[in-house]
């Protein structure tokens, strides 16, 4: 059961492309920090890849053959793409899952406040986040405000040279020594993750001089003022780039690896396709952080009524034929896998973690205590993965997240699985998962995009 480190795979030149991969993931990293960002610069890599929107498709008209590749946005916050196969849609397809969403902190909609001659703004978190590690570093505001006349202003602040950063303050340890006796979980309090955003009073104004100076501003780089904060996205997350890591550049520090690391490799994937049997799917949802809700998660008819019209669209609807593509589908529900931490092996069960350097990672089931809540993948299914795979010479792992009994998590696998499709846990592992800057290896994200070529080439 012992597997070779994926990087003797790539020795000399070879190891080229593992690293060329992992620039292109950088960049997309660096450049997309929320679900919006991550949707718009995943359609338009598409359409540099043929791909044509579907609501246009409708629009003309005109019908879809094997071969067509069409895109489906939600709302600007998840899509799925699909690339049509040779054979008949109800035969199953096979479909590539990640989430778009990434842990952060949401302003709240009434946020701008002024205390002490310092503008705040008051934020919510948003996914599971250990909070003392989201103060006292740089973070940067990217969202949307939607504003009464239709209009909606893309807002990203803090990422360029030159910009200002956002932050969260900490206590001085000088005078820490009631907060450092608090549990982990109380040392920062959710309700005081405040971002500082200025201190200068506007002039000639007695009332609040300093929230208006910063309402000044808004309104002067964005036209905005202060009830627009009621219909805004709003996300505070760390600011800065996606950076190699360690003397060897083999790993990438960055934001939002959780679960751009699965979407990325998974989309790129659907762009290596020609001509395909099955129907090839990539699907990059939203809200899996906070339990898949909402129109835009996995747990909304989003899906199966695009899959619906795209087999209209083929000329081969029925609400059977439907049935059927949902339920002879396969499906890799890729997320994020916790690697083993030489700095925390206690909460590991070493023969069965994930380490970087060892390939793609699939969890036969998630969940917690006695499995709970999970997707248990069947044997079955398992054995025909493992045959790609091998037969393709990509590097893979299993894993549990963690011991038995330390904790768990959930992703969207479990969602597909009620179609009665066949579909397993599977993903890139990482260190720091929901920090602020999380860790992954290059080979392990190159072999991601390997394996996930191979899924939907041969399963
Ligand atoms: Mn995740
Ligand atoms: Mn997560």
């Amino acid at each position: 059961m012992l597997r070779e480190n994926a990087w003797k795979k790539y020795e000399g030149e070879s190891r080229k492309q593992v690293f060329d991969f992992a620039e292109g993931y950088k960049e997309f990293l660096s450049k997309c920090k929320t679900e919006r960002e991550c949707t718009t610069e995943a359609v338009r890599e598409a359409k540099a890849h043929g791909y044509e929107s579907l609501e246009e498709v409708l629009e003309s008209g005109r019908s879809l053959k094997a071969g067509d590749k069409v895109y489906a946005e939600n709302m600007g916050k998840s899509l799925a793409l699909f690339h049509i196969g040779t054979v008949p849609m109800e035969k199953g397809m096979n479909i590539l899952g990640a989430h778009i969403d990434s842990p952060r902190l949401d302003l709240k909609q009434n946020p701008l406040y002024e205390d002490t001659d310092l503008a705040l703004l008051d934020t919510h978190y948003y996914g599971g986040v250990k909070k003392y590690q989201w103060v006292a570093t740089p973070l940067a505001l990217h969202g949307v405000v939607a504003k009464k006349d239709g209009t909606v202003v893309q807002v990203a602040v803090g990422e360029e040279e030159g910009e200002p950063v956002f932050g969260v303050s900490d206590l001085l340890v000088h005078l820490s020594a009631t907060q450092l006796e608090k549990s982990g979980a109380k040392v920062i309090e959710g309700e005081d993750m405040n971002i500082l955003v200025g201190s200068i009073p506007l002039e000639g104004e007695e009332k609040e001089p300093v929230k208006k100076q910063i309402l000044k501003l808004l309104e002067e780089k964005y036209g905005i003022h202060e009830e627009d904060f009621t219909s805004a996205e709003l996300e505070a997350v760390p600011a800065g780039r996606a950076r190699d890591y360690g003397f060897d550049r083999s790993m990438i520090m960055s934001y939002g690896h959780d679960d751009r690391v699965c979407a990325y490799p998974s989309y790129q994937a659907m762009f290596t396709l020609e001509e395909v049997e099955k129907t090839c799917v990539c699907l990059l949802v939203d809200k899996e952080e906070i339990g898949s809700v909402g129109a835009t998660g996995m747990q909304s008819r989003f899906f199966e009524n695009t899959v619906a019209e795209v087999m209209n669209c083929a000329g081969q609807y029925s609400e059977l034929a439907l049935r059927r593509a949902l339920k002879n589908s396969r499906m890799l529900s890729s997320d994020v896998s916790a690697a083993f931490d030489p700095n925390y092996p206690s909460v590991m069960e070493k023969n069965n973690s994930a380490y970087f350097g060892k390939g793609l990672t699939f969890n036969k089931y998630t969940g917690s205590r006695g499995k709970g809540g999970s997707n248990d993948a069947n044997a079955e299914y398992i054995a025909k993965i493992r045959k790609v795979f091998d037969d393709c010479n990509v590097a893979w792992q299993t894993a549990e997240l963690g011991k038995v009994d330390q904790g768990g998590g959930g992703t969207i696998a479990y969602i597909l699985a009620n179609y009665g499709m066949e579909v397993i846990d599977s993903g890139v592992c990482v260190l720091n998962m929901h920090a602020p800057w999380e860790i992954a290896s290059k080979v392990d994200i190159y072999e991601a995009y390997k394996g996930y070529e191979a899924f939907l080439k041969y399963i």
